[in-house]
């Protein structure tokens, strides 16, 4: 890498997963068959946004709305937000610890930069997505917690206890990219009980230990699957948490940017300041289409009773048709679909023989053959900085139709029995 270029850009790395989907939908376009299971997006065609988002944008658009919004977003959606959180989370939040921002990315930068000082210790799971870019921007020092599918890849009280010592910043997501598990009551009622202790053993003046809750999926969820949060379970937990959230996900609009925090009013407004000289505002006409959707709870409902239903049969086809393979030997096995747009599956094929007589010895490998063998997208748990080669990945179906899964699986079964 260029000596021009300052010592950060010089160690930045690009995501592994976009690398991993230009690579997929190059095939695509050479004519092969491939179930494209790797974007963490939604084709347009298959889950298209609310109508009502994309009339509302036009019109205000067509009647001016085009200049600067305000630094922490047009009080009408904060408002709206504020309302939506009482009504769906049922938590009270004050309209200053209301953020907007261009998606949810720029809400986690600003809570890093916040709140994080060179050399602080950040503590987040592995599977997760996006924290090893973040933690070096910051000059952090990222503390790894290794999560594996006993506990849904997502971290317990007892695996965090002793990694938030001294630490500044906690990173949860749930439910969860890539695993596409969500946290029990008892699970995150653990971990804020361990947060709290932790911040209970601080003195006077030293800073606290927060969480940054990532709930960008919270609405997507199906199968009896219930969303919680750590100040809906331990009210305590207002303080030391900063929620990021948005319609990226909720309603397949990620393209559409529009996002926000949520948290304790002093981080909110210095999240803010930070952003104002990033110009990470969500559009005006975003914004305003996007409040009058919030309190439109009957619009929200009818536009998720198509959405969930589609998006479960597609990860329940992958699971029952994983759990099929599962029954005939093969070295297979997924989590049960609850939530997201991800399932995690594992393709144990570690160490085994392709046909042609190569070693898969890594998950990259494994990857590349059953991309190149069987047309499947998926993404390896290591582009979630996921260091175990156990053969997990993270299947996707935003951007497929029940007919590509369907056509997938005779051919990841041939492929999976082609392995010595
Ligand atoms: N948080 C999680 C867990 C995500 O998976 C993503 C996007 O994939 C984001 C945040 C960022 O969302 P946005 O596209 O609104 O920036």
């Amino acid at each position: 890498m260029s000596e021009r270029l300052s010592v950060l850009a010089q160690g930045l790395q690009g995501s592994q997963i976009l690398r991993i989907g230009a690579e997929v939908r190059e095939l695509m376009a050479a004519g092969r068959p491939v179930c494209n299971l790797t974007v963490g997006d939604f084709a347009p065609a298959q889950f298209p946004v609310p109508a009502r988002l994309v009339k509302g944008i036009a019109r205000q658009l067509e009647a001016g709305q085009t200049n600067y919004p305000p630094a922490n977003g047009l009080p009408e959606l904060r408002k709206a937000v504020v309302a939506f959180y009482k009504e769906w989370l049922g938590l009270d939040v004050p309209l200053d610890g209301v953020l907007i921002a261009a998606g949810g990315r720029p809400i986690i930068y600003g809570a890093y930069r916040a709140l994080v000082n060179p050399g602080d210790r950040v503590v987040y799971p592995v599977p997760s997505w996006s924290n090893e870019y973040y933690t070096p921007i910051v000059g952090a020092t990222p503390v790894e917690v290794p999560c594996g599918p006993e506990s849904g890849f997502l971290p317990t009280g007892a695996t965090l206890e002793r990694a938030l010592r001294g630490a500044t910043l906690l990173i949860l997501n749930s439910p969860m990219n890539p695993a596409g598990t969500l946290f029990s009551e008892r699970q995150l009622g653990e971990i804020c009980d361990v947060v709290l202790a932790e911040n209970a053993r601080r003195k006077a003046g030293e800073r606290p230990l927060f969480v940054l809750y990532d709930q960008m999926y919270w609405m997507l969820t199906f199968g009896g699957a219930t969303h919680v949060t750590p100040p809906g379970l331990r009210p305590e937990m207002a303080k030391y948490t900063i929620f990021v959230d948005g319609i990226s996900k909720a309603f397949a609009a990620t393209g559409v940017r529009v996002g926000w925090g949520v948290g304790p009013v002093d981080v909110i407004k210095a999240m803010a300041v930070l952003l104002t000289h990033v110009g990470a505002w969500a559009p005006r006409a975003e914004q305003i289409a996007t409040a009058e959707l919030l309190p439109d709870g009957d619009a929200i409902r009818a536009y998720h009773r198509v959405m969930l239903p589609a998006i479960e049969e597609r990860l329940t086809l992958l699971a029952d048709g994983i759990a099929a393979l599962k029954r005939e030997g093969l070295p297979v096995d997924s989590t049960v679909p609850c939530s997201t747009i991800y399932l995690s599956a594992q393709f144990a094929l570690n160490g085994r023989r392709a046909p042609d007589g190569t070693v898969l010895a890594t998950n990259e490998e494994i990857r590349r053959y059953l991309l190149h063998s069987a047309g499947l997208g998926a993404v390896q748990f290591q582009a979630f900085g996921a260091r175990e080669e156990t053969g997990w990945f993270r299947l996707s179906v935003g951007a497929v139709s029940t007919a590509d899964i369907r056509a997938l699986l005779p051919r990841l079964r041939e492929a999976l029995a082609a392995v010595r």
